[in-house]
């Protein structure tokens, strides 16, 4: 933290791409990081390095500067000894010619909200996505132990219940991460002039995410955010997430509903990522994407679609058999993509031409499948019959012109 704040001092501003030093299978290994460090800079937000499960704990955090702060500070303060500024010049050039290299790579604030899951803050390691499951799996480790170990002696519920919240900011970063995968591209401010002769494979500004990395990134948040058992707690660990009641100058318990709203919660996530991946700007994003690589290399909208409706609506397009059951969390999570189709159907979201058509026919299609499908459990059926009827009406909605 200090090496960071002399870092700003000194005139460096915040390299995100600081965490890309080391792949995950490196982070831990205490032979490379005491001669590497963990980190191309100092000058990125480092979350503690955690180890997956069955892997030796290795360092949690960098303890040495990286080799993109020493390559910034020499080129702002090395010593030149010429009789003009212009005279210094070829030599600082000489130095800023290394910018190709990965281990200088840099990103700053003003590149980070952009779809490029290779730089921001709080990431870690040259692979976001693999680490990242790392964390996932972490999280539901530490849940486990909340469900078996918790409260500690001497703690309250309200411990654990934050504890419970801590690990879902987490698990819910780490899902930000992966989301960031489809229809991301990265950004690399280079110079034509900074590539040096001799690398026959330099980088153009914009990179688009290799199509099988963009598959993984949605298998793993079919795995993690929209498969049935995703998000399961037990009961005993739900009815131990107790709010706080210490009342005193500047707390106050909460008031209202105090038991823990799990539907609500795990909805919020699966809608919120589900959202987030069918918004307009990330639907323009891919389809751009098909025209600046080779088609191969594209995540196409069709399969996008293709894919969450596959992976949304398995019991109804994938039935295991008899009797058909629908689980509540599934419900909830199929009702929210019916929604956004239907925003897309109705014009009531601003998506490109070709996603809203894509959203017409995926309702065709879902309607047709839906079509002789029943169920004994009264709460499937109902859900069933109401899609159904949903779909229909949007299908057959007028035309309005205003
Ligand atoms: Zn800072």
């Amino acid at each position: 933290i200090i090496a960071h704040e002399v870092g700003h001092t000194l005139g460096l501003r915040h390299n995100f791409r600081g965490s890309t030093l080391l792949a995950p299978q490196e982070m831990n290994n205490t032979e490379i990081t005491k001669n590497k460090g963990l980190t191309t800079s100092v000058m990125d937000y480092i979350p503690p390095n955690i180890a997956p499960q069955g892997t030796k704990q290795g360092d949690y955090f960098p303890s040495m500067v990286g080799p993109y702060d020493e390559w910034a500070i020499k080129y702002g303060y090395i010593p030149i000894k010429t009789s003009t500024p212009i005279a210094e010049k070829p030599i600082l050039e000489e130095i800023a010619a290394q910018s190709y290299k990965p281990e200088l790579s840099y990103s700053t604030d003003e590149d980070v909200y952009d779809l490029d899951p290779t730089a921001d803050a709080w990431d870690n390691s040259s692979n976001v996505l693999l680490y990242s499951q790392w964390q996932l799996n972490n999280s539901r480790v530490m849940w486990e132990r909340l469900d078996k170990r918790y409260p500690l002696a001497g703690d309250g519920y309200s411990d654990v219940s934050e504890r419970f919240s801590t690990v879902l900011g987490n698990y819910f970063q780490q899902i930000y991460y992966t989301t960031k995968y489809i229809g991301g591209q990265s950004f690399y401010r280079i110079h034509p002039s900074e590539i040096p002769s001799g690398v026959s494979q330099h980088r153009l500004p914009f990179e688009p995410v290799p199509v099988e990395e963009q598959r993984q990134a949605l298998e793993t948040l079919q795995k993690y955010v929209f498969a049935e058992d995703a998000l399961s707690f037990s009961p005993e660990l739900l009815n131990k997430l107790a709010p706080s009641r210490w009342r005193h100058w500047g707390s106050s318990p909460r008031v209202g509903r105090l038991d823990f709203p799990i539907h609500d919660l795990v909805l919020l996530m699966q809608g919120s990522v589900l959202r987030d991946l069918l918004s307009g700007d990330r639907l323009s994003r891919l389809k751009d994407i098909e025209l600046k690589t080779k088609p191969e290399n594209a995540l196409t909208l069709p399969e996008l679609f293709d894919t969450l409706q596959s992976g949304i609506w398995t019991e109804v397009i994938k039935p295991k058999g008899k009797p058909m059951k629908i689980s509540s969390l599934r419900r909830g999570l199929q009702r929210q993509y019916l929604d956004i189709l239907t925003a897309m159907v109705l014009r009531k979201e601003s998506v490109p031409e070709d996603a809203r058509t894509l959203a017409w026919y995926k309702l065709k299609q879902l309607d047709e499948q839906l079509k002789g499908v029943n169920s004994e459990d009264e709460y499937t059926k109902a859900h069933l019959l109401e899609t159904r009827d949903r779909i229909e009406k949007v299908l057959n909605a007028p035309l309005q012109g205003n």
